[in-house]
Order: structure tokens, then C-alpha cells, then sequence
């Protein structure tokens, strides 16, 4: 038996925990931790032994689900072997060679090099300081900006986090770093003008994005950086035509495009990847989360040939590639990702989240698009949301003191459902195993259907409708 007040005590004064109101954790008015102790399948357990659906799969990453002994048994088998060893000056290990090579046959683009990391973080600063090296390399010292939109998220360390388009991992952290450039969110629910088309939408969105860089003068703006879906930002699937319409104005200024591939990567959007659904050609792609379904960390910056041509072309000029960590390529990590892209392949995942997520998507409609508080049902393939919002006519946001969303999430949460309140609004978001199956969908549905059919109704017991 674990001694649930000695963990919960010790966590209490000596954790920095991420996304926690600090003072009232300190000070215990929050409440006691959530001590995970155990996961099978698409459930995870507490130490209260508690049972929960965990419909967002970690933090959109766990694809494979819970307690798969063959990953944990690749691990070992790499650790017993061969813990650890770098990869500078070309030392290697028979598991990142495989995994090297099969990302340069899968990921999207014209894929050439691997460079590994340990997180979407570092990954995407990764890709920042290619995009820099990339044009100082071929004589465009000034081709340095990086475009991102309101409402990406690419991390949180300082390039990254910098790049992500929401003021709170800004405000009193001394970000944005400077060169990096927002333009408008790809939603249309919230963005279009009335009857707007989402045709008409993306021109529009493309056509600002154009402005930007003529603003902003195309031979500085080095990069544009974007998930294919947007995640955090309220897990909006781009209009129509959006990607087409984007990619054409990249083209046309010789701006880069990096496709920040961590969530929509390996299966989650029923393609193996997101760029494989919208037609995006990307010069650099960031990987991580599905890469290893979290069982470890790493994370991939993906570089297209274009870029690694200039790379590989200065080499005699400026010498050796001065950028690696210590854990580049950890062959632990390496084992784990083989194993996981394994399972991957033989369950053909991507097909899964493409039928299984057609269910899903359909259930979530059927559930809740006439509920008078939802003002849109959103997603692909096994990313899905629900808007909230106070009036559907006007779309008028609830008061965000109400925290609608953050109240439906615990309801949820207390029928023994994880599914996430996301940022900008009161948003429900959904990203499950995609190991989840149609029956589990409907359970995950029903209960998400129950806790908000219950925050409506203390809604409107509380006259705040
Ligand atoms: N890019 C995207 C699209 C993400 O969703 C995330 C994490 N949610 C990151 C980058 C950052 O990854 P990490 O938290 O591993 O640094």
C-alpha cells in the first residue's frame, strides 16, 4: 500500500508543477494531487483507486494506449544492452539508425535528415535556429523571421514558446522573443465575417498573411510555422482551401514552411500524418508525442532536402554542425519509438483514427450539436471539440468567471472521464488513444453528454443562461 498523504505532502513542497495555481497548492487550498499510479488500455487509475477514461490521452500523445508490455520490454532490452551513448561525431546505435531511417521514408515533405530532441520544445527550436543557419548560409543574412499564428502553440521554451500565439505563456516571462510575427487563427467559427464561406475565409487568412510579409519585407521573413490542425488553440481543422491558399503565398516570397507535426503526427488525424491529409509540402517537420505514445521523451526536427542541400554544401566553409545535446538520439528513447512505430504500423492506427474516428466525430455531432449552450462541434479523425458558448445566435461567450468549460471538465471528471477545458473560451477537447474502440467512443460520448447536460442544468438554477 503507498502512503497516499506522504506522497501528496512531499509533492506539495518540493514540485514545480506546470498549469497550478501555485500559492493555492503550496497552501493545500486546492486540494490534494492526483497520484497516477497504474494505466491499461485507454484507463489510467489513482492512487484512490479511482478509474478514469482517459479520453486526451495524456497530453494528446499516449496513441497506443496504456500498459504495452512490448514497448516496456524494447526498453529494457536497449538499457541492459546499452543504456546510453551520444551521437556526436558520428557515433550511432543500431536502433536510431532504424528509426532515422524509416522517419525519412514516412514523414511528409522530401524528407533528408533527422535531428533528435527530447521534446516539441526543443524540437521547434530547433527548427528555428535551421531556418537561421539555412539563410545565413546561403547569403540571406536578413531572412530571419518566423511567422506563427495567434493561437499556435509550439512549445514553451524561449523560441518556441515565443512562436506559440497565446499571451499567457508570455505575460511576465519577457516573450516574444524578438522576429517572431503572428498572424490570424484559422478559425472560422470565430474569424469569418457573417455568411463568409470558408472558402472565402482562407483567401481572406492567406491574403493577410501576404500583407505581413510585404509589411514585415519578404527577404526578412525566413519561416512560417504551423500545425496542420490547430491543437491547443481549440482543435480546429483548417477551413477549406486554407493550406492551398497558404502554401501558394509561402511559395511565392521563398518563405519556409515548418509543419509542427507533434499532435497531428502518426495517425491522430487518420492520416499518418496531417500534412498527408491537407496536401501541405513542408520543408521542416517537428515531431514528437506519438513518436514514443509518451513512453519516453523524444522529439524529431525533420529537415527537408532543400534545407539540408545548403547545409551539407557549407560544410567545408563553416565546419562541423555545432548543435546537439546530450540526449540527441538516446538509444533508450530510439528502442521505444521502433517499438511504438511498430505497433503503429501492424494495428494500422491511421486507418483506426479514420474509421473509429468517423464514429466519433458523428457521436459528438449527433450528442451535441442541439444543445442550446454549443455553438460548434469540431474535428478530425480522433481530435474532436466542443464551443460552448452563452447565446448560439450572437455567439456571446459565457462570462469567464462562470468557467464553463473548466466546469464541465471536472464534472466529466467526476463521472470518470478525462477530457481537457482548453484555453480562449469554454472548449471541451478530445483526444483518446487511438487504440479506443466505437464501444469505448460511446461511453467516452455519453459521459462527456451526462456532465454537461448537469453543468446546464446548474446553469440554469443559477439563472446564468
Ligand atoms: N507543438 C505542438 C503542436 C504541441 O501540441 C506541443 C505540446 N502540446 C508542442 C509543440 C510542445 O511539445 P513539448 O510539450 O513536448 O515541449
Amino acid at each position: 500500500m503507498i502512503d497516499i498523504k506522504a506522497i501528496a505532502e512531499r509533492d506539495r513542497s518540493s514540485v514545480l508543477h506546470p498549469f497550478t495555481q501555485l500559492k493555492k497548492y503550496a497552501t493545500g487550498n486546492s486540494g490534494d494531487p492526483t497520484i497516477v499510479t497504474g494505466g491499461q488500455g485507454i484507463r489510467i487509475q489513482d492512487a484512490e483507486g479511482r478509474s478514469y477514461i482517459d479520453a486526451f490521452a495524456g497530453l494528446y500523445c499516449v496513441n497506443i494506449g496504456y500498459g504495452r508490455t512490448e514497448v516496456a520490454e524494447a526498453i529494457a532490452r536497449q538499457a541492459y544492452k546499452l543504456a546510453y551513448y551520444h551521437t556526436y561525431a558520428a557515433h550511432t546505435t543500431e536502433e536510431l539508425a532504424r528509426l532515422s531511417d524509416r522517419l525519412v521514408r514516412m514523414a511528409p515533405g522530401k524528407p533528408s535528415k533527422v535531428f533528435f530532441g527530447l521534446s516539441g520544445s526543443d524540437a521547434n527550436e530547433t527548427q528555428a535556429k535551421l531556418v537561421w543557419y539555412y539563410n545565413n548560409l546561403r547569403g540571406q543574412p536578413k531572412k530571419k523571421k518566423i511567422i506563427s499564428r495567434d493561437r499556435g502553440y509550439h512549445g514553451c521554451s524561449v523560441v518556441s514558446g515565443s512562436m506559440t500565439g497565446m499571451s499567457f505563456y508570455h505575460d511576465h516571462m519577457d516573450l516574444p522573443f524578438p522576429g517572431i510575427v503572428h498572424t490570424g487563427a484559422p478559425h472560422h467559427y470565430w474569424g469569418a465575417e457573417p455568411g463568409e464561406t470558408e472558402e472565402a475565409f482562407s483567401r481572406r487568412r492567406a491574403a493577410e498573411l501576404e500583407e505581413l510579409i510585404l509589411r514585415e519585407e519578404p527577404d526578412t521573413v525566413g519561416a512560417f510555422i504551423a500545425e496542420p490542425v490547430l491543437g491547443t488553440g481549440g482543435i480546429t481543422p483548417p477551413p477549406t482551401d486554407y493550406w492551398r491558399e497558404i502554401q501558394a503565398v509561402l511559395r511565392r516570397y521563398d518563405v519556409l514552411l515548418i509543419a509542427d507535426e507533434v499532435i497531428c503526427g502518426f495517425g491522430r488525424t487518420g492520416a499518418d500524418f496531417g500534412s498527408t491529409l491537407y496536401e501541405i509540402e513542408p520543408d521542416l517537420v517537428t515531431v514528437a508525442k506519438g513518436l514514443t505514445s509518451g513512453y519516453v521523451p523524444l522529439s524529431a526536427a525533420i529537415v527537408g532536402e532543400k534545407v539540408y542541400a545548403v547545409m551539407e554544401e557549407a560544410a567545408d566553409r563553416v565546419g562541423a554542425f555545432s548543435h546537439g545535446y546530450t540526449y540527441s538520439g538516446h538509444p533508450i528513447a530510439a528502442a521505444a519509438a521502433n517499438a511504438v512505430l511498430d505497433i503503429v504500423e501492424r494495428e494500422r492506427l491511421s486507418d483506426r483514427a479514420r474509421t473509429v474516428g468517423s464514429h466519433f466525430q458523428n457521436r459528438l455531432k449527433e450528442r451535441f450539436a442541439q444543445l442550446e449552450i454549443v455553438g460548434e462541434v469540431r474535428g478530425v479523425g480522433l481530435l474532436g471539440a466542443i464551443e460552448f458558448v452563452a447565446d448560439r445566435q450572437t455567439k456571446r461567450r459565457f462570462d469567464p468567471k462562470l468557467k464553463v468549460g473548466a466546469r464541465i471538465s471536472k464534472a466529466a471528471r467526476d463521472r470518470g472521464l478525462i477530457a481537457r477545458a482548453m484555453p480562449h473560451g469554454d472548449i471541451l477537447g478530445f483526444a483518446p488513444p487511438l487504440v479506443v474502440s466505437e464501444a469505448e467512443i460511446d461511453e467516452i460520448v455519453e459521459l462527456a453528454h451526462g456532465a454537461t447536460k448537469q453543468v446546464l442544468d446548474e446553469l440554469s438554477k443559477e439563472s446564468a443562461l
